[in-house]
């Protein structure tokens, strides 16, 4: 979809910081991270939401959701990991493009799920660039 933000990183057309990509799954940071190292899982094939999403699509998110996971938990050691998938505005979906959000947490932090900070580009590309190598091992 054209006017899909998500979309349009996949296509290339918007830049992003990313951090793991195959065939059907795209995972790159949140611009706006509610923590350092928040990162977006979406599938390729664009779907609005999961009452909109393929069963396939819905596995290989997952598949990579668990892989970019494990690569957050050995790079940057939070105490916790909030997985999040948000549909609807109902339930304050902004991006209708279908995505999971890997968000670290720090012990006793507090629980909001959006933020309207940028994050630092300095900072997001290091970690983008960490979280690449932990992925390729
Ligand atoms: P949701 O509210 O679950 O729909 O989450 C959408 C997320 O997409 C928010 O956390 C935004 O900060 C994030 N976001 C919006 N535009 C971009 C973008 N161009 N690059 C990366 N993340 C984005
Ligand atoms: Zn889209």
């Amino acid at each position: 979809m054209s006017d899909c933000i998500f979309c349009q990183i996949v296509q290339g057309r918007a830049n992003c910081h990313r951090v793991y990509e195959d065939d059907e799954v795209l995972a790159f940071l949140d611009i706006f991270p509610v923590s350092p190292g928040h990162v977006l899982v979406i599938p390729k094939e664009h779907a609005v939401d999961i009452f909109d999403l393929e069963e396939t699509s819905a596995q290989a998110v997952a598949r990579v959701a668990r892989k970019v996971a494990y690569a957050v938990e050995e790079t940057l050691r939070p105490d916790g990991l909030m997985v999040a998938q948000l549909n609807r505005e109902a339930a304050g979906q902004t991006v209708f493009h279908y995505h999971m959000h890997l968000i670290p947490r720090a012990a006793g932090d507090s629980m909001a799920m959006h933020t309207r900070v940028p994050g630092d580009p300095g900072e997001m590309a290091g970690i983008a660039s960490r979280l690449v190598v932990a992925l390729e091992h």
